[in-house]
């Protein structure tokens, strides 16, 4: 049996502000060691309950954070940015779950360095006029190949969003927020023990999980955080001006939608750019 894990870092055991995440600040190296302990607590908890297989794509940030001398030698581990399927980078037919590592709330609700897909890109991302984070967008990838998510941590903000969309997956909350960077965790190691028992909880009831399908052609409808970035994001073929900092676009299904969100991410890191200040 082979499992798909999509690790992020705002919502891993001990995370609470862009320091822990950001390559450069002061506690990233910090970050990435209790990404990796969070991890590889995924992993063992996988391979306990039969799993043979596991591949690891990194997805935050740079999507070079995992620390693969740490990693479990039982894992392969996806590393690097630009890729075609982003933070869902690696998955196909063969697996039979998903689980989400370190993931948070989407762009607007309360919780942990809350955002969807690039906090400096999109202020909200609606398919079908339904507001997702990247729990619901990532999870719909896997469902696209017909493998249903099964477990998830992160915070107590998070948690709400994945019961409104996947009530049977298995939630590890290894922290309350008390604010955006402010939290109440639990210990790394109290993290891990809660993390490793429940992906094994939900690997061993894995014929209970159905993919979580949205059915195409998508509406896509996007806030973005600057009138610049929408001007940069329309020149994408396809995608229309619907307000200043509004644009618009149809998609026949949810890889080819996430196609040109990423492609919008890019547009807007361009932007930054020294070249364009
Ligand atoms: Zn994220």
């Amino acid at each position: 049996m082979k499992i798909f894990i999509s690790a992020d870092m705002e919502g891993i055991s001990g995370v609470t502000h862009r320091d822990q995440i950001v390559p450069g600040t002061g506690e990233y190296d910090r970050g990435r060691k209790l990404l990796t302990r969070d991890v590889n607590a995924a992993i063992k908890g996988a391979l306990e309950a039969g799993v043979d297989e596991i591949l690891v794509n990194d997805s935050h940030g740079s999507m070079r954070n995992i620390l693969i001398e740490e990693l479990h030698p039982a894992a392969r581990l996806i590393t690097g940015f630009p890729k075609p399927l982003l933070m869902m980078e690696g998955i196909d037919e063969s697996f039979a779950g998903a689980v989400f590592i370190g993931y948070h709330a989407m762009a607007g609700a309360y919780g942990t360095l809350s955002h969807t897909i690039s906090g400096a890109t999109f202020a909200s991302v609606r398919i079908n006029d339904k507001a997702y984070g990247e729990t619901g967008l990532n999870a719909a990838v896997a469902g696209h190949f017909g493998i249903p998510l099964i477990a998830v941590s992160g915070d107590d903000c998070l948690k709400g969003e994945v019961l409104r969309d996947f009530p049977e997956a298995v939630y590890s909350e290894v922290k309350k927020a008390h604010g955006t960077m402010a939290v109440n965790c639990l210990s790394p190691a109290a993290a891990e023990e809660l993390i490793a028992g429940n992906v094994a909880k939900a690997v061993s009831n894995i014929s209970d999980y159905r993919p979580f399908v949205i059915e195409g052609p998508l509406q896509v409808d996007l806030v973005l955080k600057s009138n610049a970035i929408a001007d940069a994001v329309t020149l994408i073929p396809g995608v229309r001006r619907v307000s200043p900092a509004e644009v618009a676009y149809q998609a026949a299904d949810i890889v080819d939608a996430m196609r040109t969100i990423t492609a919008m991410m890019c547009a807007s890191c361009i932007l930054a750019m020294d070249l364009y200040k």
